[in-house]
C-alpha cells in the first residue's frame, strides 16, 4: 500500500526557492527555517527535500477546499462579505499543540492525521471559484509558505480571472520567498502566536522571522491583518500582551489586530478556554498601545462592539458583525467614514455587493449562491 509520504513525494515538482551552497546542499528559503539540505534530505516540512541536487516541491494536490466569508480568515479590512475560496495543501514548518487544522497540518508528522491528497489542477481551481461567485482566493489550512511555488501557480491564474489573492500563515518567511510572492499575493494575514521566544521554539519556530516578517510585509505593501489566539497561562499575560501590542502598533497603528478565543484542540486541552472578559482585556492592552483597529473574535455576540469596526477619529460604527456575517456596512465607496470622512485603511470595494455565505461550505455541496441580504 502507498504510504502518504509516498503519495505526497510523486506530488512534486523542481521549486524555485533555494539555492545551492558551496558545498553542495541546497538551502531552502520557503521559510524561516532556512534548512540546509543535502542529496535525500527532507525538510523539516516533510514536503520539500533534495533529490539529486534538485529541490522537490509540493505540487498538483489540495489537502482540502472550502468555501469561506473573508471574515472567517480573519481579514475585516478586505472586501467585506466577500466569499475566499480557500485552499491548503499538506504539511507545516511548525507543529503548534493546539493546532485547529491539525488534520492537513500535520498530515506527515502524526499518524491520527489522516488527510488524503486531492489531485487539482490551478485552472480547475479558479474555475470552481468564479463558479461559486468567489472574489477572493486563499492559501490556507496548512502553511501556505511551504507550498509558495503552488500557491503561485494558482494566482497567477486567479489574477487572469480577476479574483484577489491571499495567504493565511503563520509567517514563518524570508526575505526570499516575499519577494517572490509580492507579484502575486494581495491580503496577507500572519498568526503572532505570542511574544515569547521560548514559546515559539515550543512550537516548532523562533519570534524574531515572524517579527522580520510582519515589518517586510507592511513595508512590501501588502494588506495585513493580525490575529493571535489566547491561550489562557500560554501567551496571555498583560506584560507579553502589551510587548506583542506596541511591536503591531510600532509597524503601523493601522494593522487590525483580532484577538480570539481558544477551546481545547488537538493535544492541548489543558487550558481552560478564554471567556469574553479574557478577550475584552487584551483588546484594552490592544488599545492602550495604540492600535486603532482592534478585534475579539470566535465568541459571536459576547464581546459587545468588539466584533465591529469603527472609525479610528469619530468612533462612529462602520460595519456592524455578527460572527462572520455583516449586519450593516456604511463605508462610503472612496473607502471613508460617512460622517467624518476619515480614510478607513483596507482594500474596499467601490460599493458592499452583500455577502454570499456567512458560514463556511464545501465547494460541491452548492451551485452559485444567491445573496444574502443585510438584516
Ligand atoms: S519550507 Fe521551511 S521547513 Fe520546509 S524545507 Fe524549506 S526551509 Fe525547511
Amino acid at each position: 500500500m502507498t504510504t502518504l509520504a509516498e503519495a505526497l513525494a510523486r506530488g512534486t515538482r523542481d521549486g524555485e526557492l533555494y539555492d545551492v551552497l558551496p558545498d553542495g546542499r541546497l538551502r531552502c528559503y520557503a521559510c524561516g527555517h532556512c534548512c540546509p539540505l543535502p542529496d535525500g534530505a527532507i525538510g523539516v516540512c516533510k514536503v520539500r527535500f533534495n533529490e539529486g541536487g534538485r529541490l522537490r516541491v509540493p505540487w498538483g494536490y489540495v489537502g482540502g477546499v472550502q468555501c469561506d466569508p473573508i471574515e472567517k480568515k480573519p481579514f475585516f479590512h478586505a472586501y467585506p462579505g466577500a466569499l475566499a475560496y480557500s485552499f491548503g495543501m499538506l504539511g507545516c514548518d511548525l507543529h503548534c499543540g493546539y493546532c485547529q487544522n491539525w488534520v492537513t497540518s500535520q498530515a506527515l508528522r502524526d499518524p491520527a492525521a489522516i488527510a488524503p491528497p486531492i489531485q487539482a489542477s490551478p485552472e480547475s481551481m479558479v474555475r470552481d471559484a468564479v463558479r461559486l461567485g468567489a472574489r477572493v482566493i486563499v492559501s490556507t489550512y496548512n502553511e501556505p509558505l511551504i507550498t509558495s511555488e503552488w500557491a503561485v501557480a494558482v494566482f497567477k491564474e486567479a489574477r487572469a480571472a480577476g479574483l484577489v489573492t491571499g495567504f493565511v500563515s503563520n509567517g514563518n518567511g524570508t526575505p526570499q520567498v516575499l519577494e517572490y510572492l509580492r507579484p502575486w499575493v494581495d491580503l496577507y494575514k500572519v498568526d503572532l502566536k505570542s511574544f515569547d521566544d521560548r514559546h515559539y521554539r515550543q512550537l516548532g519556530g523562533r519570534l524574531e522571522p515572524i517579527l522580520d516578517t510582519i515589518r517586510r510585509l507592511h513595508a512590501m505593501g501588502f494588506w495585513m491583518e493580525i490575529v493571535t489566539l489566547l491561550i489562557p497561562g500560554f501567551n496571555d499575560s498583560p506584560d507579553e500582551l502589551t510587548r506583542l501590542t506596541e511591536f503591531i502598533a510600532s509597524v503601523s497603528p493601522d494593522v487590525p489586530w483580532h484577538v480570539t478565543a481558544f477551546h481545547g484542540d488537538y493535544k492541548m486541552t489543558d487550558p481552560q478556554n478564554t471567556t469574553a472578559a479574557m478577550l475584552a482585556a487584551a483588546a484594552e492592552a490592544g488599545r492602550a498601545a495604540g492600535l486603532r483597529h482592534v478585534y475579539a473574535g470566535n465568541l459571536p455576540g459576547a464581546v459587545g462592539t468588539l466584533e465591529n469596526t469603527h472609525c479610528a477619529a469619530c468612533r462612529e460604527t462602520l460595519i456592524a458583525r455578527f460572527g462572520y456575517q455583516i449586519r450593516d456596512y456604511r463605508i462610503t465607496p472612496d473607502g471613508r467614514c460617512p460622517k467624518c470622512a476619515t480614510l478607513v485603511p483596507g482594500r474596499w470595494s467601490t460599493q458592499f455587493d452583500g455577502q454570499l455565505a456567512s458560514r463556511p461550505f464545501a465547494p460541491g455541496s452548492r451551485s452559485r449562491l444567491p445573496l444574502l441580504h443585510l438584516s
